[in-house]
């Protein structure tokens, strides 16, 4: 990896470590599908869709044409001040896809950040309210507002305070890591009831704009909350005026097996924010909303010079295109299965993996110390993450333990089959 290492360096000595959380030294060079080679002409399978960035894989023909297409006609040209026909027709059919029979509107810009930023803007100018309720764990960004949100990591709020005021933190229904330390089955949803409890002590509900949580978790760990939680904190927001709001960044756009995650729960949100992978991996972000939610914003209060630029919009009209003809939400799902089955297999086998969960390509794999104490595997997961990159596969691991695999929703069985088999002989090879 001599080219790797060299860029490496030059990086380490012009480019914040703010900005970047490095497992291998590893400059891609080209990308098809799920195949990458980097620097030095090495290969490998993307298990990782460049943090569930790349749902319709690397270079796709496809998105290609379409941004070839607009680079040769413009590239850019003010939608704040103009308009914009691919913008336009990228915004009405987000409005078909997204859940909800009702009128809704969009608003555009250049990150998942910056969309989380927009929803706390959306929800306190509509509601006049000021509090907003998230979850600890949560990672939704490096925006001010997006910081604020996230309860993930206490570097990431060191030094840089103030943050936004009026944002609370609740336990996220995570069964496997139950906050009141409750197994699976006897829950009674305490973290539920921890919210409420809240909300008679010290949070007043009519103070609060709204919810914001993914509906399957991220960083906070692919946790999946039960059916009745979301159920519940759906009727409760209903009844107290508070908006649903969800995070889509990471586990939208066909990733979990459904266009939105929330699908899974059959509830319809208020406001929908998502982002990286919706323009393939140009820079896009979107919050779909209620009309009266969106029209709520006065002008300039979320805008953005290159929001929505035509290049961006074009390759995420082909994006939508691409999922539809590929059929990648049911490829996802099909994969999704193969994949936990082949973990929950090594699981049997393997004492180290605590827990196997997730839905369509979106799976996060515990490792584990003690199955009963659950005492997280750091190691294992940092050693088993640089080997596979060593055997040629792209494996990330968050919240200190758990195997991240997502790869792009193009990847095809063989290639699954390739990585998997790679993965186990690399556990295997940890634990002897
Ligand atoms: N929300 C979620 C759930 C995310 O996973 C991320 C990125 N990891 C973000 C928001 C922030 O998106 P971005 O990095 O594009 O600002």
């Amino acid at each position: 990896v001599k080219n790797c290492v060299e860029i490496v360096q030059r990086d380490e000595n012009v480019i914040s470590k703010a900005s970047r959380a490095p497992y291998f030294p590893l400059v891609m060079k080209s990308g098809r599908g799920a195949i990458v080679e980097d620097m030095d002409g090495n290969k490998y399978i993307d298990m990782f869709s460049s943090a569930a960035v790349l749902n319709t894989g690397h270079c796709h023909p496809k998105i290609i044409q379409a941004i070839n297409e607009q680079i040769d006609k413009f590239i850019h040209f003010s939608t704040d001040y103009m308009y914009s026909e691919p913008q336009v027709q990228f915004a009405e059919m987000l409005t078909k896809i997204t859940p909800g029979d009702f009128k809704k509107k969009v608003c555009f810009g250049l990150s998942g950040s910056d969309g989380n930023d927009g929803a706390i803007k959306l929800a306190r100018s509509y509601t006049g309210r000021t509090k907003v309720i998230s979850f600890i764990g949560a990672y939704h960004g490096s925006t001010y507002g997006a910081i604020s949100l996230s309860a993930i990591s206490l570097n990431m709020r060191r030094k840089i305070g103030p943050l936004l005021p009026e944002i609370y933190h609740m336990p996220y229904p995570d069964c496997y890591r139950c906050s009141f330390g409750k197994k699976r089955e006897y829950c009674l949803m305490e973290c539920l009831e921890y919210m409420k409890t809240a909300f008679q002590n010290y949070i007043p509900s009519e103070e609060v704009a709204a919810i914001i949580i993914e509906p399957i978790a991220g960083d906070i760990g692919f946790a999946i909350p039960p059916q009745k939680y979301m159920e519940e904190l759906y009727r409760m927001c209903k009844e107290k005026g508070i908006l649903f709001i969800v995070d889509e960044v990471q586990q939208g756009f066909g990733r979990t097996g459904k266009w939105f995650s929330i699908e899974h729960f059959g509830i319809v949100p208020d406001v929908i924010i998502m982002g990286k992978s919706i323009a393939s991996g140009l820079p896009l972000s979107a919050i779909v909303a209620r009309e009266e939610i969106v029209d709520a914003l006065n002008m300039p209060a979320h805008l953005f010079t290159v929001q929505g630029n035509p290049v961006c919009a074009k390759s995420a009209i082909a994006t939508i295109e691409v999922i539809n003809e590929e059929n990648l939400i049911e490829h996802s799902n099909v994969l999704g299965e193969y994949i936990k089955e082949r973990f929950n297999f090594m699981k049997e086998k393997y004492e180290l993996i605590g827990d196997v969960r997730g839905k369509g390509l979106s799976i996060g794999v515990e490792l584990v110390k003690d199955r009963i104490t659950k005492e997280k595997d750091t190691q294992a997961a940092i050693k088993i993450c640089y080997r596979c990159w060593q055997k040629g596969v792209i494996l990330i691991f968050l919240a200190e333990n758990i195997l991240r695999v997502q790869p792009p929703l193009v990847i095809t069985r063989e290639e699954v089959k390739a990585a998997l088999n790679i993965i186990e002989e690399t556990i295997q090879e940890y634990i002897d």
